[in-house]
């Protein structure tokens, strides 16, 4: 089976049911382990999207907190949050048919607006102001770090 091209298909198929143009694949070993589309149109989860689902499906089907050895194929490039989902279930390879510049071309900007926005320094960010204050008591990092 040609991976990206049923990402591609999947990607379609929910473009003519109302949805973005995005759809993954999820395979390790030879064998699909997850599939998605971009639910947020349905679900109205910003977590939505087509690797994230990938992922959630193939955690769930396999019962495992880690994915290393997965390759995900992607109709779009991955966008900020679902690189970060790959990265903390140790998913190192990705293959994608459309670039973030691409999707910003056709009107799909905020991906590309996140990843410019996080090149930036903490203090150069704009998308969201964020601030670190300490408080007097007890962290939760000392209480993971004594136990
Ligand atoms: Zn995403």
């Amino acid at each position: 089976m040609n991976y990206l091209k049923r990402a591609n298909e999947l990607a379609i198929a929910n473009v003519e049911e109302g949805g973005q143009p995005f759809g993954a694949v999820l395979v390790k070993g030879g064998e699909v382990i997850g599939e998605g589309v971009n639910e947020l149109h349905i679900t109205h989860d910003v977590s939505g999207h087509a690797e994230m689902i990938a992922i959630r499906r193939a955690q769930q089907k396999l019962q495992t907190d880690h994915l290393q050895g997965a390759r995900m194929y992607a109709s779009g490039e991955p966008c900020p949050m679902c690189y970060a989902a790959m990265a903390f279930v140790g998913i190192d390879d990705v293959i994608y048919s459309a670039s973030v510049e691409e999707a910003a071309d056709s009107g799909l900007t905020r991906s590309k607006e996140i990843y410019d926005d996080l090149k930036k320094s903490h203090t150069e960010r704009n998308l969201i102001r964020s601030e670190q204050q300490k408080i007097a008591e007890i962290s939760p990092l000392q209480v993971w770090q004594n136990k």
